[in-house]
């Protein structure tokens, strides 16, 4: 079967593998004449899958003993709104760092529930870089400090956190959970939608700190309020099952690839490939991001005329790449290269970039 060369910035390319045992499991899931989703959210085998999905994450991870793992709905969209209702209490400040359209979006939701404060930004630079952040500077009232920590259309990304000692760190991890290895310590909340290096669209992952389950007021609706799922497994009503069947699938083959830290070399590779032809082709292809900030997640460019880059797009479409058009806010090109876009294909669009350049 010939896989197309898929580099969309989510829905994206899932593992071959899982997508394999997928198909087989779609009909006849465990021997029981049924498919996965037509399972019982209650039958003791989709409850399995279930536990399997959260303890692979807790080890791929290692989530330590006093976080719980949820899986809500909504995507991460949602959790922009249920982070504020959640964690933002009366006579607190929420603090946002502004590194990109999504966290300026995260802002505008907990803006509805409460107090904010732009923490840091770099909007008025296009978004080029992850603006410079120190918690020392937050005050005593903050309830949470949130991050994102890559930021899928401007391809920046944290490389180091502001330390937490005294403001829960809430990172909005999207675009670039299980990218890379990191101390889940570091952080108090950590969400993300699945469907850039977990799994399908559908299932949004919560890791929460423990602690931070007290904040949430007994008034919020039932389905918005975080102890909800923390006290049923995440079954206190139908869950999505195929994406959660699929996201441990996908676990099952990160774990495979031999962990996280595996995995980080490997996308430090198939970056450095893209990153290497941008800074060698004397200015024909021009990054978005500031070198510091660069995501290994999502390679952002431009050419340097607006037609030279339609002409781009329009011959690497032709060549048979897919999701290389920069996100609609801003254009240009962008390359998302998750976990699962194989090296082979990342090598392939180095080539196509050369040769595009050779030509032009
Ligand atoms: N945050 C980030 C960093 C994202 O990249 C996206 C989606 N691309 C979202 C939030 C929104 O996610 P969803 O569509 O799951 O609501």
């Amino acid at each position: 079967m010939n896989r197309a060369l898929n580099f969309n910035a989510g829905p994206a390319a899932l593992p071959v593998e899982v997508l394999k045992e997928a198909e087989q499991n779609l009909l006849n899931f465990s021997n029981t004449g049924m498919g996965i989703m037509e399972l019982s959210h209650r039958s003791k085998e989709y409850q399995a899958v279930h536990d399997q999905a959260i303890a692979l994450l807790r080890k791929l991870m290692a989530i330590p003993d006093d976080y719980e793992v949820l899986f809500i709905q909504g995507g991460a969209s949602l959790q922009f709104s249920m982070v504020p209702m959640n964690l933002l209490g009366r006579g607190q400040a929420a603090h946002y760092v502004l590194s990109g359209s999504w966290s300026d979006k995260a802002l505008k939701e907990a803006d509805k529930i409460g107090e904010t404060v732009i923490a840091a930004s770099s909007k008025d630079q296009k978004y080029r870089f992850i603006p410079a952040y120190s918690q020392d500077d937050i005050p005593d009232n903050a309830a949470y400090l949130h991050i994102t920590s890559n930021n899928t259309i401007y391809g920046t990304q944290w490389k180091t956190f502001p330390s937490n000692k005294k403001t829960p760190l809430v990172a909005d991890m999207s675009s670039d959970i299980l990218s890379r290895s990191l101390e889940v310590e570091q952080f108090d909340l950590i969400y993300a939608g699945a469907q850039k290096n977990l799994g399908p669209s559908g299932v949004t992952v919560v890791i929460i700190r423990k602690e931070l389950l007290e904040r949430s007021s007994e008034n919020l609706p039932t389905m918005l309020n975080y102890n909800t799922f923390a006290n049923d497994n995440s079954l206190y009503n139908t869950p999505p099952t195929l994406a959660i069947y699929l996201l441990s699938l996908v676990l099952k083959w990160a774990d495979k690839q031999g962990g996280l830290q595996q995995i980080e070399n490997t996308n430090e590779k198939k970056a450095k490939t893209l990153y290497d032809i941008i800074d060698e082709s004397e200015g024909f292809y021009i990054g978005h991001a500031h070198k510091d900030s660069r995501s290994r997640m999502n390679v952002t460019f431009n050419l340097h005329s607006a037609d030279l880059s339609k002409e781009f797009l329009q011959q690497a479409k032709e060549a048979g790449f897919v999701g290389l058009g920069g996100h609609r806010s801003i254009g240009g090109c962008r390359a998302s290269i998750y976990n699962a876009v194989p090296e082979q294909h990342v090598e392939k669009l180095a080539a196509f970039m050369k040769a595009f350049k050779n030509k032009n």
